[in-house]
């Protein structure tokens, strides 16, 4: 037996766009077939595989192509040229609505979509109270659902896509409109009940993709940007996107790159530093993170443990091209998922901003390690400017740079921290 659910070789869609409703008309008609469209290229040689059991995350920019590859994995839509092979019974949650009548209730829309699906109404019948039952929408399963709002939209849709065991389960976005009780609901059902199943989630929640994908593809224009692990993958859809926003010109020469080839910044101030990559860095650029480390705070010596309560002094070289005011430093400290667990910059302090000229600065931001749980953890490092603790421009980030291991002492941690209960009442009921 083939060991992939679904297989994608070279795929591409066109769309033709006109200017005109009419353009459309005259170009069919027209006796020397003159064009009247330009074509877009929604997708563009496409290529990807998952295995049978992987569940696999999609994510990009709203146009790059997401739905339009959900579509035609589905089968919903046919691609331009390529090929694609689906290994097994599918389930698609596409757009909202996609597959209802509005008119009919819920009850018929259940029995509806069996149909189309090719399950009698007798398997219907038996598995009826169990759909109604993960829905749990009430009375409304026997209202039209052009009365239901778009939440109970998504758990009659998700209970109905569910319902028929399918071996590949496509989501998009869907899932976004319902209450967070019913993600939950849904991506444990997801968890627990299918395990087996072959899952394709197309998302902007960065933080589901980090938690539920074995494995994700970031598309960007129509074309596969990244695939990797959910964290590279974030990594790299989040540095570009940030990128973007600042107008960062990565690809052109990098003032910082000549430096780290100079002996003065190389060489300067001891051991342990890690030095940042350009693919670490997203940001303005007018400030470069040049190279960072983490070291003790009072004898001053590169660490890679730490035990709660511990002072440590992040230092990191930056470059700044030119004179700047209103410049602020900051950390994130992240798990090995890339859910940020806590931080700081200096807004919150006596000195917030700092004036710099163009050249080298060493700072230096001290802090103790947190009470948290054991683990292994990466630090982000900020650079930015402005005084608004929310909107302030971002000049450097330097993704993941260190890695620590947290140590803890204590008993136990409860979550990612203990949250201390203040006080606890126990009383006797007459
Ligand atoms: P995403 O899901 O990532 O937001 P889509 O797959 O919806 O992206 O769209 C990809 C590109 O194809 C977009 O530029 C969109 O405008 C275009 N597109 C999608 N559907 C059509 C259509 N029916 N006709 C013309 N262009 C379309």
């Amino acid at each position: 037996m083939d060991d992939f659910a679904i297989k994608i070789n070279k795929l591409c869609k066109d769309y033709r766009l006109y200017n005109a409703h009419l353009d459309r008309v005259k170009e069919t008609f027209h006796p020397f077939r003159k064009k009247y469209h330009r074509t877009h290229h929604a997708l563009q040689d496409v290529s990807l595989e998952v295995r049978r059991g992987e569940f696999v995350g999609i994510i990009g920019r709203n146009g790059s192509g997401k739905s339009t590859l959900l579509q035609i994995i589905s089968g919903v839509l046919y691609p331009t040229s390529g090929n694609v092979e689906v290994n097994g019974t599918t389930s698609a949650l596409l757009e909202l609505g996609a597959g209802f009548n509005p008119e009919f209730s819920g009850r018929e829309n259940v029995y509806l979509n069996a149909s189309i699906l090719g399950i009698s109404k007798s398997d219907i019948d038996n598995q009826f109270s169990d759909i109604e039952s993960f829905a749990d929408i009430g009375t409304f399963i026997d209202q039209p659902v052009k009365t239901y709002s778009s939440g109970m939209f998504v758990r009659l849709a998700f209970a109905v896509a569910v319902s028929i065991r399918p071996q590949i389960l496509i989501v998009d976005e869907a899932l976004a409109v319902g209450d967070i009780f019913f993600q939950q609901k849904c991506i444990r059902y997801m968890e627990e009940e299918m395990k087996n199943c072959t899952k394709v989630l197309v998302t902007h929640d960065m933080h589901a993709v980090m938690n539920l994908c074995d494995r994700v593809y970031v598309l960007d224009q129509g074309k596969v940007g990244f695939e990797g692990s959910p964290i590279e993958s974030v990594e790299y859809y989040t540095k570009a996107m940030q990128n973007e926003l600042f107008k960062s010109s990565m690809a052109t020469e990098n003032p910082v790159q000549s430096k780290l080839e100079n002996d003065e910044v190389g060489n300067y101030g001891g051991v342990g530093w890690v030095f940042v990559d350009t693919e670490d860095r997203a940001g303005a650029s007018e400030i470069q993170i040049v190279k960072a480390r983490l070291v003790s705070g009072l004898e001053k010596q590169p660490v890679m443990t730490a035990l709660n309560g511990d002072l440590l002094r992040l230092e990191m070289i930056i470059e700044s091209s030119v004179a700047l005011n209103s410049v602020l430093f900051g950390y994130i400290l992240k798990d090995r998922v890339g859910n940020g667990i806590c931080g700081d910059n200096t807004l919150s302090m006596a000195t917030p901003t700092y004036s710099l000229e163009s050249g080298l600065y060493v700072v230096s931001l001290i802090f103790k390690w947190p009470d948290i749980a054991p683990d292994n953890y990466l630090m982000t490092l900020g650079v930015g400017q402005g005084d608004h603790p929310l909107h302030h421009v971002i000049q450097c980030w330097a993704h993941n740079i260190i890695n620590i291991k947290g140590l803890n002492d204590k008993e136990a941690v409860h979550g990612i921290f203990t949250n201390p209960i203040i006080e606890c009442e126990v009383a006797t009921i007459e």
